[in-house]
């Protein structure tokens, strides 16, 4: 008997196996575009490239108005009280590649050190800080997401040397009526360490209060804040997903 229900068990097997091909299950639907990836960090073929080193900031605008008033050379450095700046292309969905550097002379402490931060579609602050031995509240330090969400590690290097954040991010869908169909997803890897692992974003990042969840179009810009200290970035490139 038991021979018998094996012998069932394995012609079954067998009959199961040759009824379907290999064929069945290949997908020819979408060509993956070919895409020549940059030599270390350098932008890969697809990419815009925001801020490439040359001294030009003809992608970026002042968030008051008018022209981008940081200092602009091999990298590009905050200007103090000049406002924080936004790029004149509005993305949604992206990859984004940011390298940045907090001062190398220390000053001050806490919020107050090397601070600046990428607002996402100019809403959803990943937070630029020194923190290297400086201590603020956890989700206001180095790559988290500010006053929301904790970074998993604190990856951060010492001050004056250059960092790296590589963000993917999905930005919130809203419905016809303004509320919120989907929230924005986050993906942040400092230095090539995961600090944020597909997190929620609750809503715009407050200084005061809960985040606000108020409709916005799909496409924004890109911000860098000013927040007073000397924070510098290069090889800024985004590639829209
Ligand atoms: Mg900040």
């Amino acid at each position: 008997m038991k021979k018998f229900i094996a012998l069932i068990f394995f012609s079954g097997l067998i009959l199961n196996i040759h009824a379907q091909k290999p064929e069945e299950t290949e997908d020819w639907s979408r060509k993956p575009e070919v895409v020549t990836p940059g030599k270390g960090m350098l932008p890969p073929s697809d990419a815009i490239v925001l801020y490439g080193g040359a001294g030009d900031l003809d992608k970026w605008e002042s968030e008051r108005e008018g022209p981008a008033k940081w200092t602009a050379g091999e990298e590009l450095t905050v200007a103090a009280r000049a406002g924080g700046i936004k790029t004149r292309q509005s993305f949604g969905d992206m990859q984004l590649h940011i390298e940045w550097r907090s001062p190398a002379e220390v000053k001050g402490d806490g919020q107050g050190r090397g601070n600046s931060g990428i607002f996402l579609m100019g809403k959803y602050e990943v937070q630029v800080l020194d923190s290297y031995n400086n201590l603020t509240y956890y989700n206001g330090q180095a790559g988290s997401i500010y006053k929301q969400i904790i970074p998993l590690v604190n990856a951060t290097l010492p001050p004056g040397e250059w960092q790296a954040y590589d963000i993917i991010f999905k930005a919130p869908v809203f419905n016809e009526d303004g509320s919120k169909k989907s929230s924005p997803y986050v993906t942040v890897i400092h230095n090539g360490v995961l600090i944020q692992n597909h997190v929620e974003i609750l809503g715009t990042t407050e200084y005061i209060g809960a985040p606000k969840q108020t409709a916005h179009p799909a496409k924004l810009p890109i911000s860098l804040q000013d927040h007073g200290n000397p924070v510098s970035y290069r090889n800024i490139w985004v590639r829209p997903l």
